[in-house]
């Protein structure tokens, strides 16, 4: 008789692991904690931005077999190697991501989208937040090229889709809530549905239940004080339960329990994720501009890097700053660079036609520090190097503390703008231990029998800050091991 997997969680980690067990032969239940409506956990949150190896347009022909021969003409796509995204990974990390795990995760990066691609999944290069025009040519910059078709909410719905043709039973509003060991083995799971507990047998499990991100209790915990304050981007259900469950049974932790992802997002987001608005609250153009805090400072370095490479780790410089606030600051020269999170509805916007009388409308700030904080600005920028947005220009202002290394410009040109930002908290870094199959390890350093994990509950792979349309990537490549790995296990 088929093994039946029972795969915990509905976001892209969970999808790819139901596919998976179904194609290699269990009986698959997928059980959801989010009712229907609310479904899809933080992948139904994202762009649908995928880091993956390409070895040139050739692949990425393969991959989006939609691609124009004009599309193809005008765009230089480059190439990201593996060896690209290994140094990614480890340098973003501070070298202290699991090698194996990064190393599994980038070389079955191009064939596991290949694979979604079998189950309905469609791709189309990230235009509109990875690209420039430079003299009519669009070209892609910081290995970021491929997004999900629809973003999340797409990636989503092709996922339930393709889940659905395997044969996947899908369960909502059921939150797993122990598991059932016999003999050392996994034995089943302990549910809660509608107010109700049941038992479900089980050969295997998959957890893929996401973070700890939103619960508050635990992020104070193991991020520490403040963390209680920050805003979530995503799902509301991502509160810990795989992890916990996992360490019920003797699995052993790792990564860094006290660094997640966080981002600059807007201060008047709400407390969760709004799915009308995705990721629509988070301002990810600060490299063109300044940050500064209510006292009139700024505290980053806006152009250290490219965005990719610097937006995980300053949501936690924001919410470290006097009432958790900052405004970015811009001038007409760049605001057309603004990516299109500025311009929705729901933005906390407030424009001026001097500094002053920006700071005059900029809640609780010292607008005098602001000016004098602009001035030294302007004054500290190598205006003898010339601005490009599609390359680390080193226009910098260098003799400032923090200094601003690239895409550094006087802010002279009214109208200015200032966006108001807290921190929103996207994910946490630490979780389970997995090994290169995604078989979660127990404390005695075992693999647990039956037990597999992937997604975002997985520990060891980012530390400090982690680079962008990865999370998606690790989901599907771990959670498509896990599925195979939990529907053939002898
Ligand atoms: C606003 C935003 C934008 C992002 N943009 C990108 C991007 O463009 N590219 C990228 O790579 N990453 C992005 N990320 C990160 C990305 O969302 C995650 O890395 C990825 O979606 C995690 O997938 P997952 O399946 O592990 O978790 P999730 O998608 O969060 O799924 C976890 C699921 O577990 C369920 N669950 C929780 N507890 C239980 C329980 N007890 N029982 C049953 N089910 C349970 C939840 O309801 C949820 O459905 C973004 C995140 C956010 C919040």
């Amino acid at each position: 008789m088929a093994r039946h997997v029972v795969v915990v969680g509905g976001g892209n980690a969970a999808l790819c692991a139901a596919i998976s067990a179904c194609e290699s032969g269990a009986r698959v239940t997928l059980l959801e904690r989010a009712p229907f409506d609310l479904r899809g956990g933080n992948t139904r949150f994202t762009a649908g931005a995928m880091r993956a190896v390409y070895e040139g347009v050739g692949d990425l022909v393969r991959l989006m077999p939609d691609l124009t021969q004009s599309e193809i003409e005008r765009t230089d796509f480059s190439s990201y190697s593996a060896a690209d995204f290994f140094d990614d990974i480890g340098r973003v990390t501070q070298y202290r991501c699991d090698p194996t795990l990064a190393d599994r995760l980038v070389n079955d990066s191009f064939e596991t989208l290949r694979w979604m691609q079998s189950h309905g999944v469609r791709f189309l290069p990230l235009y509109g937040r990875q690209s420039f025009n430079v003299d009519g040519r669009v070209r892609f910059w910081g290995g970021l090229t491929i997004e999900t078709w629809g973003g999340g909410a797409g990636l989503v719905d092709a996922l339930t889709a393709g889940a659905r043709r395997a044969g996947v039973s899908l369960r909502y509003g059921v939150r797993a809530v122990r598991l059932a060991m016999q003999s050392g083995r996994i034995a089943g799971i302990h549910g809660r549905c509608d107010g109700r507990d049941e038992f479900i047998e089980a050969d295997a499990v998959v957890l893929a239940a996401g973070g700890f991100e939103a619960n508050p209790a635990w992020r104070a915990r193991y991020l520490g004080p403040g963390w209680d304050l920050a805003r979530v981007r995503g799902t509301r259900f991502n509160t810990g339960d795989g992890i916990q469950m996992a360490i019920d049974v003797g699995a052993a932790v790792r990564g860094h329990w006290s660094g997640c992802h966080a981002v600059g997002w807007d201060a008047n987001a709400p407390e969760f994720g709004d799915l009308d608005v995705g990721d629509g609250f988070q301002k990810h153009s600060y490299p063109f501009g300044i940050m500064v805090n209510s006292r009139g400072q700024r505290f980053v370095d806006e152009g250290a890097d490219f965005r990719n490479y610097t937006y995980a780790k300053y949501g936690r410089e924001i919410l470290a700053q006097p009432g958790q606030i900052a405004w970015q600051i811009f001038d007409a020269k760049v605001t057309h660079l603004l990516r299109d999170e500025y311009r929705i509805r729901q933005v906390t916007r407030v424009t001026g036609d001097s500094i002053a009388a920006l700071a005059a409308k900029l809640d609780g700030i010292d607008a005098g520090a602001l000016s004098n904080t602009v001035a030294e600005f302007n004054g500290a920028v190598d205006q003898s190097t010339p601005f490009d947005p599609t390359r680390k220009d080193g226009r910098a202002a260098s003799a400032l503390a923090p200094p601003k290394s690239n895409w550094a410009n006087p802010l002279d040109t009214p109208p200015f703008e200032a966006y108001a930002v807290t921190c929103g908290i996207t994910f946490t870094f630490g979780g389970l231990h997995v090994d290169a199959n995604a078989r979660v390890i127990s404390e005695e350093g075992e693999p647990i029998s039956g037990l597999y994990g992937a997604g975002e509950l997985v520990g060891g792979l980012f530390y400090f800050n982690y680079p962008g349309g990865t999370g998606l990537t690790s989901g599907a490549v771990f959670g498509r091991l896990a599925g195979r790995g939990a529907a053939t296990e002898t």
